[in-house]
């Protein structure tokens, strides 16, 4: 039954997360929902991060609640500065607001706090067995761990110790904090898992207060608590450490955060590990983060993806519970979609031929309007200048042309789109028999606009020689060449799949209204695909990246 009064984006069903708020907030479970985004700042993020984000603030937009930012910065070794201010432009620009500006290290004296409330309920110890022996008896999935001999310390020595820890008296590795929960539980993360280690570091917001730093199974679930985070959502790798944040949580009685875990978005010929991704930036395998060629929020920003086109993607791929792969042609159509809606158009030759037309008086110039984009006929125009001398694209000649070719052949006829029908009458060839250049006539009663309006098979996009304006392309294909990145086996590189095409620059020859666009979105060059300014443009050099091309792009419209 479709419902007249819901707008069509409301008839999918509820994802299982909106399900279970819905209840949550019928049951009176909670009056108002509360979720966060927490990423490490230790790399610029990407379009997995932004399935993450759409879901999270998107969740609590359609249900009235808050998200908070939430910098998880318990590790201070790897992070920065520079990650920070770039994961906050990324939301920005994806069109999403924040309630609260957070950081993990925020509530470090509250984490303490709560570290020693366990220990006095005999609830946590420390431990002096070093890094290899906690590993070793920690025992395996089928065999049970040992307990430390510092297990049963008392809550005193313990909270001494403790004390001890964070005043710096212990170098690295020296001593750790644990939970007591259950060295024989088959769950291996509570067999006594780890809740403080030392690392003299200073961190870039706390300094040198502090030389103890709390592992992620305490933080995350602690600092969810604080904030009233009623649905803590995660990916699904988290499930095994949910029963540790349920323990925490229900040991110290604090405000009763939930996780929920779904599947992490994968994209077929695409990685996503923040790792990996900086090792190609860098040993310049790419230019940057920001590099087009990036699965990285601002690489797909520089490309040309609009923020339309990445929450629409986000929306559209739902929300899984089992692990999949996407295929990233998603990605790409869902970007095409938005453009092809609002871009302005303009034509370009990238690979031209030249074509005389010999009938077309020297230095004449006549100018054909031609819609900025064609669901709006009416509206802007541009003006296309048409001369004796033309570029086509090379694909749209062919000598020997099967019957159903219906682009330029000898003495076949084909329309100049917007303008004249031309037909090819003399085929000009270098020594080694490749096409130099094509002579043509125009049909001067086929101009647009004139009745009786004749009407040919093929239509081609064209740019009259001395008027076009010269642009830099970078055509960018996929960055890898394996389809499913998460395959490939232990000990074989990532980077042999790196694709060595991925990028072609070459020069594009455009109608001269192209460079009055002011290009706040990427433009279509018809019948080609859509381009982007990129920031490496000069006052002499326009540069367009390829956002994508056109879907059929060698069909005739
Ligand atoms: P990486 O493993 O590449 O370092 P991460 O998961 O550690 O990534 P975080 O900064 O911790 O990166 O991620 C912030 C949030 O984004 C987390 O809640 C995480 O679950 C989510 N997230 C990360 N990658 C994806 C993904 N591919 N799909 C959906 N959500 C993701
Ligand atoms: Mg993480």
């Amino acid at each position: 039954m479709e419902h007249p009064d819901k707008p069509a984006g409301e008839e999918r069903q509820l994802n299982f997360l909106e399900e279970i708020i819905e209840k949550d907030l019928a049951d009176g479970k909670c009056k108002e929902i509360q979720t966060r985004f927490p990423p490490e700042p230790n790399g610029y993020l990407h379009i997995g991060h932004a399935k993450s984000i759409c879901l999270n603030f998107g969740l609590a937009q359609k249900y009235g609640g808050k998200t908070n930012l939430r910098f998880d910065d318990t590790n201070p070794v790897k992070e920065g500065e520079e990650y920070v201010d770039s994961i906050k432009e990324d939301i920005q620009w994806l069109g999403f607001h924040w309630a609260k500006e957070c950081y993990a290290s925020d509530y470090f004296d509250q984490l303490y706090e709560w570290a020693v409330v366990l220990i006095k309920k005999g609830l946590a110890y420390v431990d002096d067995q070093t890094q290899e022996e906690i590993r070793m008896n920690r025992g395996t999935i089928s065999t049970p761990g040992k307990n430390s001999p510092w297990r049963n310390r008392s809550i005193e020595e313990n909270l001494v110790l403790f004390e001890e820890m964070k005043a710096g008296k212990y170098k690295d590795g020296e001593k750790v904090l644990r939970a007591k929960i259950d060295m024989s539980a088959n769950n291996i993360l509570l067999r006594d898992p780890l809740m403080y280690r030392i690392i003299h570091t200073s961190h870039q917001h706390t300094g040198d207060k502090w030389c103890i730093y709390p592992m992620y199974d305490f933080a995350h679930g602690e600092c969810d608590s604080i904030e009233h985070v009623t649905h803590s959502i995660c990916t699904l790798e988290f499930d095994v450490h949910r029963p540790l944040y349920d323990w925490f949580i229900r040991s110290l009685g604090i405000f009763p955060s939930h996780q929920y875990e779904f599947a992490r978005l994968n994209l077929t010929y695409t990685l996503m590990s923040k790792r990996k991704l900086l090792e190609l930036v860098r040993n310049k395998y790419v230019s940057g983060w920001d590099d087009p060629r990036m699965p990285t929020i601002c690489g797909l920003r520089r490309r040309g993806y609009t923020p339309e086109s990445v929450r629409n993607f986000a929306e559209s791929v739902g929300v899984a519970k089992r692990d999949n792969l996407i295929d990233i042609s998603r990605l790409e159509n869902s970007v095409r979609e938005d453009l092809n809606k609002r871009s302005n158009r303009y034509m370009a030759v990238i690979d031209p031929i030249k074509v005389i037309v010999d009938n077309w008086e020297e230095g004449k110039v006549e100018y054909f309007d031609a819609p900025m984009n064609p669901a709006d006929p009416e509206g802007a125009q541009r003006r296309v200048p048409f001369a004796r001398e033309i570029f086509i694209e090379r694909k749209d000649f062919m000598e020997n042309a099967p019957k159903s070719y219906h682009r330029l052949k000898p003495d076949g006829e084909v329309r100049f789109k917007y303008s004249y029908i031309i037909k090819c009458v003399g085929v000009i060839k270098d020594a080694a028999g490749n096409v130099t250049e094509l002579h043509c006539t125009y049909d001067p009663t086929s101009k647009p606009g004139t009745a009786p309006w004749r009407s040919v098979k093929g239509t081609i996009h064209w740019v009259a020689c001395d008027y076009a304006k010269p642009a830099e392309v970078r055509l960018f294909e996929r960055l890898f060449t394996l389809e499913d990145m998460g395959s490939i086996p232990e000990g074989v590189d990532y980077k042999t799949y790196l694709n060595p095409d991925s990028l072609v620059v070459k020069t594009a020859y455009a109608e001269p209204d192209l460079m009055k666009d002011t290009m706040d979105i990427a433009v279509q060059f018809e019948r080609t695909g859509y381009f982007y300014r990129d920031p490496d443009t000069t006052p002499e050099k326009l540069v367009l990246n390829r956002t994508v091309s056109l879907k059929d792009s060698f069909r005739l419209p």
